[in-house]
């Protein structure tokens, strides 16, 4: 990807901000300060890697204030630069709203391609970058809170904390700096899966959704629906497990950096996953056919096309060859803003990153609040609960002279453990929000996209926050 091309995601999405603040009635000044990066700051800093010393180019970016600690992942890839990292930072003020998580928006991105070191020596880079933010006061448990992103893991978030323990060990609520933790280390269970899940929920409203299904002339429900999916990371992976073992989706293509491949019949995700962890590559996958150029995954004839990698992947290059009805951004900004004008012409339904990627953030929430209060969810009221229905189902049994089976009242009595509650809360996050962008969508004719509703209604609350906080009248 060239550096005019990294360019022009920012400048995407202040396009598409233009284009939803139209259909607002929010003041002119609000607007220009809503748009705006609060802070940059890029930093160089030596590392030693093997005999010699590397100077990293490494960015954080705190794109709104209007809600404290700002929030976002932190990237690690030879292509970042100011430009996306402000571009990711800006998405992330408008995610946040829309799923209502309080928040700003923030990203931080460290110049590197993680495949290039050894985990020592990233190990190194992640704790120096650590060691800059805090100094300059742009990372802590109130005001910036980091998470894995692209190139990025729990690995990396432990670092991460161990390095924010070791200069603020008196911090009480220091465990909270960062999200996206090891279970173990301060992390919450469902973190992993939550950006993946997020995305299954997302698709799995739209495909409920009558008045989509119109337009792309679908069935209702994802069952039987073909999926390809760009990017066998974090994201895709999950995105694919999930929409495959709880949506019954059928996958028939998948490209990675090392090639695309198709399969008619259905491909299973896990063996996927573990066939590439074997052998290195997705090629040579059982039953497979290897597309002539990576690139092809565009054109394959789908119902749902999931680009789950980085940004900037649909152009005004390859847009008309796209042959699916909806596009689930589950990247951020792999639609760029002229090849979604095409898409729209083409009656394509695009399901937009900064609503359908804001599983991640939700959970990232979860957990920064679990920080917070030093406890894990459901240890207070799991027994209580699980007694109570007991007590119910014992009264039901005496007063029925009927008894229960076992597996039934097992599920009848069971109470909520974290990861249960952690589930549940994103669902009832993608689900809110997706009616909401929903209803902005389908009751105002001139807003042509659901990129365009997600806008609107992150802007509406996001200027909303900034006349709460008496900073506009
Ligand atoms: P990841 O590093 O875990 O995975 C990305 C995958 O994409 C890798 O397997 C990589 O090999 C593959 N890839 C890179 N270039 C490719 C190409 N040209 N063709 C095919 N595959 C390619 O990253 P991730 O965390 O899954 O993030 C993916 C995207 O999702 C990014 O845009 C990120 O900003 C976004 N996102 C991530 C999260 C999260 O919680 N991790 C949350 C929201 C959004």
């Amino acid at each position: 990807m060239s550096s005019s091309k990294q360019a022009r995601f920012f400048e995407s999405v202040q396009r598409n901000f233009d284009r939803a603040a139209a259909h607002t009635n929010i003041h002119p000044g609000l607007l220009a300060q809503i748009k705006v990066c609060n802070a940059v700051y890029q930093m160089n800093f030596p590392v030693k890697i093997g005999d010699t010393y590397q100077v990293i180019e490494a960015y954080r970016v705190q794109h709104s204030h209007h809600r404290l600690p700002t929030k976002g992942g932190i990237r690690f890839s030879h292509l970042v630069d100011q430009d996306e990292v402000m571009a990711l930072a800006a998405l992330m003020t408008y995610k946040c709203a829309i799923v209502d998580v309080p928040f700003g928006g923030a990203k931080g991105g460290v110049k590197v391609s993680p495949r290039a070191y050894t985990a020592e020596e990233l190990e190194r880079i992640t704790r120096r970058y650590t060691v800059e933010l805090i100094r300059k006061n742009f990372i802590g448990p109130s005001l910036d809170v980091p998470a894995p992103d692209y190139g990025t893991g729990e690995r990396e978030m432990a670092w991460i904390l161990d390095t924010y323990q070791t200069f603020k060990g008196g911090e009480i609520d220091a465990a909270g700096c960062v999200t996206g933790k090891p279970v173990n280390q301060s992390g919450i269970r469902g973190r992993t899966e939550a950006t993946g899940r997020g995305v299954f929920y997302g698709l799995r409203e739209a495909f409920n959704d009558e008045k989509i299904l119109k337009k792309i002339g679908c069935t209702k429900g994802l069952a039987g629906k073909t999926m390809v999916i760009q990017g066998m990371g974090n994201v895709g992976s999950y995105a694919g497990l999930i929409s495959q073992k709880e949506g019954d989706v059928k996958i028939i293509g998948l490209s990675e950096l090392e090639g695309t491949i198709v399969k008619e019949d259905g491909i299973d995700m896990e063996a996927a996953l573990a066939y590439r962890k074997e052998h290195g590559t997705i090629l040579g996958f059982p039953g497979s056919t290897t597309l002539p150029d990576r690139g092809d995954w565009v054109s394959i004839e789908c119902d749902i096309l999931l680009p789950a990698a980085l940004e900037s992947v649909i152009t005004i290059e390859n847009a008309h060859l796209v042959r699916a009805k909806v596009i689930g951004e589950a990247a951020n900004g792999p639609v760029t803003a002229n090849a979604e004008e095409v898409l729209l012409k083409n009656g394509v339904v695009i399901l937009p990153d900064m609503y359908l990627n804001a599983g991640g953030v939700t959970v990232s929430y979860f957990e920064w609040l679990k920080n917070l209060s030093h406890m894990r969810f459901g240890r207070m009221d799991k027994r209580f609960n699980q007694n109570t229905y007991g007590n119910i189902v014992s009264t039901v049994e005496q007063l029925t002279g009927k008894t229960i089976g076992e597996k039934e009242k097992t599920i009848l009595t069971k109470g909520a453990d974290e990861i249960d509650l952690v589930r549940s809360g994103l669902e009832e996050t993608m689900v809110n929000a997706y009616q909401n962008i929903a209803t902005i969508y389908h009751s105002n004719p001139k807003i042509v996209s659901m990129r365009d509703a997600a806008f609107v209604s992150a802007l509406e609350k996001v200027a909303n926050d900034y006349m709460t906080l008496g900073v506009f009248p």
